[in-house]
């Protein structure tokens, strides 16, 4: 856009205007778009606290610093009150949809499960947002049976669509369709590379933190799943300030989608 622009304005000007002044405009486009290609090309980490709802100490997930993006179970006893609050807060709330995984594990209230048909799926996916209206997307709890087909994921890229509402794949198997069908239905979508609480303790929340800042360094934009469990807030708490020493901008998933966005407008500016 801005190489468009610094071109019709060279056109038009051209022969109105001192070569001074055009070489002046010219320089001042073509720092801006420097500072926008850089903009969107800074490492960016987004981490997404799934699985909140359940405890009341899962409101200790609000203390974190920075853009976390907070994902929501709906209908539990504890969801809607502290997805208020984090909206509240200016912070990007989702959905964290329940469904069905191919170990038979209980899905908690609201699941999408493989018997239900489209009219069933959509009910269920609106009664969550109408619990959290606010919600600016959704990603899947669990859902390694469910993922993985085509029509539920069909039916939920619809709706997602419908509700313009963006979509990140927790990627809980590797034979997930979610992504790919995002795409088609062209539904804004991320998906998850790392999770960084799977086991526990300060030193492997530790690692996984790591291996998040050198992803984040090598690829650019990462996006971490991490759990509301106290062992892994009080690591995150002292892990978070680590991204600003490491020039690692901590963002929301919408600011992450948008980044992506103008980073491949300008790609194909640059090649047009
Ligand atoms: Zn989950």
């Amino acid at each position: 856009m801005l190489t468009n622009l610094y071109f019709s304005i060279k056109r038009r000007y051209a022969k109105t205007l001192s070569m001074h002044v055009v070489t002046k405009i010219a320089t001042a486009l073509l720092t801006l778009l420097i500072a926008t290609t850089c903009l969107a090309n800074s490492a960016q980490v987004a981490i997404i606290i799934d699985d909140i709802g359940y405890r009341k100490t899962d409101s200790d997930v609000l203390n974190l610093p920075g853009d976390i993006t907070f994902a929501v179970l709906p209908h539990t006893p504890f969801g809607q009150t502290i997805a208020n609050q984090a909206h509240l807060a200016n912070k990007d709330v989702i959905i964290h949809m329940p469904m069905e995984a191919s170990s038979g594990k209980a899905l908690g209230p609201g699941g999408l499960t493989s018997s239900m048909d489209e009219g069933e799926v959509r009910h269920a996916l609106l009664q969550a947002y109408q619990e959290l209206p606010f919600a600016i997307g959704l990603n899947n709890h669990m859902g390694s049976k469910l993922t993985a087909q085509y029509s539920p994921m069909v039916w939920t890229m619809r709706f997602l669509k419908e509700k313009q509402l963006m979509f990140i794949d927790s990627v809980t198997t590797e034979r997930s369709k979610a992504r790919q069908l995002a795409e088609r239905f062209d539904v804004p979508s991320l998906s998850r590379h790392l999770f960084l609480d799977n086991e526990l303790s300060s030193e492997y929340i530790g690692q996984q933190f790591s291996l998040l800042i050198a992803q984040a360094k090598k690829n650019r934009r990462v996006v971490a799943i991490a759990h509301p469990h106290p062992e892994t807030v009080k690591a995150l708490l002292e892990l978070i300030p680590l991204l600003k020493e490491h020039d690692i901008e901590l963002v929301s998933v919408s600011d992450m989608l948008d980044a992506k966005k103008s980073a491949s407008n300008l790609q194909q500016h640059a090649v047009e």
